[in-house]
């Protein structure tokens, strides 16, 4: 056998697994079916802007082990996501907090925005949520729900509120204090310079194989490798054998702009259903870059199906049930790792999944 381990996915998963067997002295193929290496990370420098090919990728951890682990690899800007929403042209702050509270409702004080939620929940007697509707209700009531929840939400999974798993939503922080911190790590930045550097670093000393699928690869290459680390969906590799598991795929509409700055900000979000797209990233403002134009991304949110690439699992109950089916059948597969978001059917953010990759390789190269 020519290699200890075939990694298919240059993603973060296969990546930092690859960076950590190398450090061992085993020796790495890595594959990827795209032309370029990162996976969803993949970022590009276009009119002297870092454009983040596959969306917004910003960088948060409580985790001081794995945010001292990607400084080694470069040096992160102190970018904080403040995000907006645009409600047909009323715009708010995210995540939901006082400012949000003021502009919707002319409050000034958390007393006053709390009493105003508790009489919202208290129209629907929810005790405990079952879903991403009734959490969202109570939460923050009907008027945040309506406006800056339901149709984004809606667009973005392609299904009804109630039928979504209340994980989502919890994604998001509520506070009561003048904060826009979209999130409420202790550690946020973005890599100066992208993040496809950090990629090409943890690989230094791998083999790379771009557009490379394989499925058609491994037919030629049984014994190319003792373990294979598998970053693809899990249901693709067991030939769907317990059923096609759903993903969403998002689109971008990439353009470049002859005006300095176009939205003030690099992410807003277009919560109503009268806007095709979800939201509009604007790259330059990641990293505060100093050019005369502009680049910036719609995202359109749509059903993966097959040829087009599948980024959040859709983690319901149906989903859930075959997940556990694969899952099983995974674990017996002594010579194969399942790591990363596709292959573990889980929406993971970028340092849960450099956690699971560092775990994983301590397991594996103890
Ligand atoms: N969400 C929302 N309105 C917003 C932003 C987010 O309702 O303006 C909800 C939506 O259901 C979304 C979830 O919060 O799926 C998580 O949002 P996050 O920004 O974490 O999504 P990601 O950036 O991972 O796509």
């Amino acid at each position: 056998m020519k290699y200890d381990y075939l990694i298919v996915g240059a993603g973060l998963f296969g990546s930092v697994f690859a960076c950590e067997a190398l450090k061992r002295g085993k020796k790495c193929l890595v594959i990827d079916r795209r032309p370029h290496i990162g996976g969803n990370v993949y970022t590009e420098q276009i009119e002297g802007i870092q454009v983040h090919k596959y969306g917004a990728h910003i960088f948060h951890t409580s985790d001081k082990e794995v945010w001292d682990y990607v400084n080694r690899f470069c040096e992160f800007n102190n970018f904080i996501n403040t995000p907006i929403a645009n409600y047909k042209g009323e715009i708010y702050n995210l995540p939901f907090n006082m400012n949000t509270f003021c502009r919707m409702w002319g409050v000034s004080t958390p007393k006053q925005a709390k009493e105003i939620i508790d009489s919202q929940r208290a129209e629907f007697d929810i005790k405990e949520p079952k879903n991403l509707e009734e959490q969202a209700l109570y939460l923050v009531g009907k008027d945040i729900y309506q406006k800056l929840i339901k149709e984004y939400t809606e667009k973005q999974w392609g299904r009804p509120c109630n039928e979504l798993p209340v994980f989502i939503i919890k994604r998001l922080p509520l506070r009561f204090t003048y904060d826009n911190n979209y999130f409420n790590d202790r550690y946020q930045g973005i890599p100066i310079g992208g993040y496809t550097k950090i990629i090409q670093k943890m690989l230094e000393g791998a083999d790379v194989l771009l557009n490379t699928d394989y499925f058609n690869f491994i037919k030629n290459n049984r014994d190319i490798a003792k373990v294979t680390v598998y970053t693809g969906e899990i249901d693709r590799f067991y030939n769907y054998e317990y059923g096609a598991l759903e993903y969403r795929t998002v689109t971008f509409e990439t353009e470049v702009l002859d005006t300095e700055n176009y939205q003030g900000c690099a992410v807003v979000n277009y919560t109503s259903k009268d806007v095709p797209y979800t939201r509009i990233i604007e790259h330059k403002h990641f990293e505060n870059a100093d050019t005369k134009k502009t680049v910036i991304s719609k995202e359109y949110s749509a059903e993966w199906k097959e040829g087009l690439e599948p980024y959040y699992p859709i983690n319901n109950e149906r989903n859930q049930r075959i997940y556990d089916m694969y899952f099983e059948r995974a674990k017996k597969d002594k010579s194969v790792i399942f790591g990363g978001r596709l292959a573990t059917y889980k929406y993971y953010d970028m340092d849960k999944v450099i956690r699971l990759a560092l775990d994983t390789a301590k397991r594996e190269l103890k």
